[in-house]
């Protein structure tokens, strides 16, 4: 199968109102461009320069999603271009996103990524901390910045019954905030392995990486 058959494949297997976020990190420009040609637009990466890069020698009407960690000095590279940042878990990483797109004069769409694994080593924020965190964004009342749902990540396991029950908490918090947010819209759940278990849930975008472009080295 190339790539466009299995981005073809994938939007035939999903909602329409679900966003198919092909994830290209690591990928060649050769690769994203023939996803591309599918008519594929939203595209993710998870590292600042390896984005910035491909921003600029591919097309422009291409939407690119941030999903890895963010540092806050690398904030400034993005803020031009990207079309919405998953992986907010700080204050002052919202602070300084806020910043930079006002200096652009845009307003940047994030998402507020949530540790909804036990695994030490995913980033987010825990659900405990989520409404503190919310109260803290209404008082700051960024200009900038726009709130449009969470991200998640599920523990890398086969126990499909831990997965669903991680995505069910994150759905439920998400529920919650919908009624505070009135931009509040997406919920980015779902990867190659995971994306059936994340849509049943409700996941409004799948970030699917290798069973789009095929394993990475
Ligand atoms: C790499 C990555 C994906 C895609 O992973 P696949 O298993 O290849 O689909 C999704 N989300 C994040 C945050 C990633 O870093």
């Amino acid at each position: 199968m190339s790539i466009s058959d299995n981005i073809i494949k994938f939007k035939k297997k999903i909602s329409s109102k679900v966003k198919l976020i092909a994830v290209s990190k690591t990928k060649s420009i050769i690769e994203i461009k023939e996803a591309y040609d599918s008519n594929h637009k939203l595209f993710g990466e998870n590292k600042v320069q390896e984005m910035t890069e491909k921003w600029k020698v591919l097309p422009k009407d291409i939407e690119w999603h941030m999903i890895g960690h963010l540092q806050k000095n690398k904030v400034k590279y993005i803020a031009p271009y990207v079309s919405l940042i998953h992986s907010v878990d700080s204050i002052r990483l919202l602070n300084e996103i806020n910043k930079q797109a006002k200096k652009n004069n845009r307003i940047i769409n994030c998402l507020i990524q949530v540790n909804i694994s036990e695994e030490k080593s995913k980033f987010g924020l825990q659900i405990n901390n989520l409404p503190d965190f919310f109260n803290q964004i209404i008082e700051n009342s960024y200009e900038s910045i726009e709130i449009i749902g969470l991200m998640g990540m599920a523990s890398f396991t086969e126990n499909e019954e831990k997965i669903f029950n991680e995505f069910t908490s994150l759905k439920e918090v998400f529920i919650n905030l919908k009624g505070k947010f009135p931009r509040f819209s997406e919920l980015s759940i779902g990867m190659s392995s995971d994306y059936k278990i994340a849509l049943k849930q409700g996941s409004t975008m799948i970030r699917i990486g290798s069973k789009i472009f095929g394993y990475r080295n």
